[in-house]
């Protein structure tokens, strides 16, 4: 979608504002805009992938391989990690991104006969993410890319220097899709507004995948109760400020049920608004998952996958306590809202 909105797919309103230099310093410095050597993210395109040691690492045992990838992941900054077979499905047939186009490699075909992916994930601040939409979230998010990218850049080295081969995909160097990736590894699950749901974290962490030949144990995709609290809750469509979240039941898409978020709706939000953000977070942050990684939420965590009235009871706990429709807060660095003046801190951090 942001590619398509930056060559005008969109139309030439949408293309204009996407492809337009950012108000924002933090944009500037997170998402590709016209000075390269501003965005680390774009310098670490050139390290997704690398030579290989020539001393390759024997693997007796792929499960303690498996476990000692884990744990350099989190060394790294991995706040979770998991790792399954890479399905063929969630690879992308061709390069796509507007900076393929920039640097001419725009629309070439994809071989990545990797057989395996490490997903792994960051957490986001929970209280700037509380922000959305507005600038805010969107240098948390930004730094979100920057972190996570870090961690597979590193990770697929130290593979390599195992002697197998291993790319790290990351925003902007995506030759693979993360959500599906990271359900499959066990992570968490697919969610109504379109976001892996993790225990610890609810919706608010970025994810990067490893794919490597590298023999390791694989995870199985896990149960926390994220769809039967969906399917009781609607809180992220009816704020969703688009619509583009389907407040029905699943539907079929090539092959999977899910709820289908219309991706164009939530595109153009994103770069129609007055203010003039480049981004929209606010089903991450209205959503009943997000809570501070704490006793109370793990507690809750707990229950709602047991529990169809712990369910009902704590979505009707968090209506009382954050409100149906809760109001954005605005006050960090200088940041007001839309220049108006800050509102007040949220009250239980
Ligand atoms: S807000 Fe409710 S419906 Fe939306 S993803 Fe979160 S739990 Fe699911
Ligand atoms: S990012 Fe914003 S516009 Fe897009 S689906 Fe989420 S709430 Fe809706």
């Amino acid at each position: 979608m942001h590619s398509q909105a930056a060559i005008g797919a969109l139309g030439e309103k949408v293309k204009e504002r996407w492809s337009t230099e950012s108000i924002d310093p933090f944009r500037r410095i997170f998402y590709p805009e016209n000075r390269a050597m501003n965005v680390p993210l774009r310098s670490w395109r050139n390290v997704a992938d690398g030579p290989l040691n020539p001393n390759k690492t024997d693997v007796a045992d792929p499960a303690n391989m498996a476990s000692t990838i884990k744990e350099v992941a989190r060394f790294l900054g991995a706040d979770l990690v998991g790792i399954c077979e890479l399905n063929q499905a969630y690879v992308y047939s061709h390069t796509g991104l507007r900076i393929d186009f920039a640097k001419g490699t725009g629309g070439q075909e994809i071989h990545l006969p990797h057989r395996y992916a490490i997903s792994v994930a960051v957490e986001m601040n929970y209280r700037r993410m509380r922000y959305a939409p507005c600038w805010i979230d969107n240098a948390e998010v930004g730094l979100g890319y920057l972190n996570v990218g870090k961690v597979a850049v590193a990770l697929a080295a130290f593979i390599r220097e195992l002697g197998y081969p291993a790319r790290a995909h990351f925003f902007i160097n995506e030759w693979v899709m993360h959500v599906p990736i990271a359900e499959a590894a066990g992570l968490g699950e697919l969610a109504r507004n379109g976001i892996l749901i993790t225990a610890p974290f609810g919706p608010r962490q970025r994810l990067a995948t490893v794919t490597t030949d590298l023999p390791l144990a694989i995870d199985s995709p896990t149960n926390i109760g994220v769809v039967a609290t969906c399917e009781l809750c609607r809180k992220c469509a009816e704020n969703c400020p688009s619509q583009a979240i389907p407040h029905g039941e699943k539907m079929e898409v090539r092959g999977v049920l899910k709820w289908q978020l219309d991706q164009e709706k939530c595109m153009r939000f994103w770069v129609s608004n007055p203010n003039k953000w480049n981004d929209c977070s606010r089903c991450i942050a209205v959503c009943p998952w997000n809570r501070p990684n704490v006793w109370y939420h793990w507690a809750s965590v707990q229950a709602v996958k047991r529990s169809f009235l712990a369910r009902k009871f704590l979505l009707w706990i968090d209506n009382i306590i954050r409100g149906r429709k809760p109001r954005p807060v605005v006050k960090w660095l200088n940041y007001v809202e839309g220049g108006r003046n800050a509102r007040t801190e949220p009250k239980d951090n």
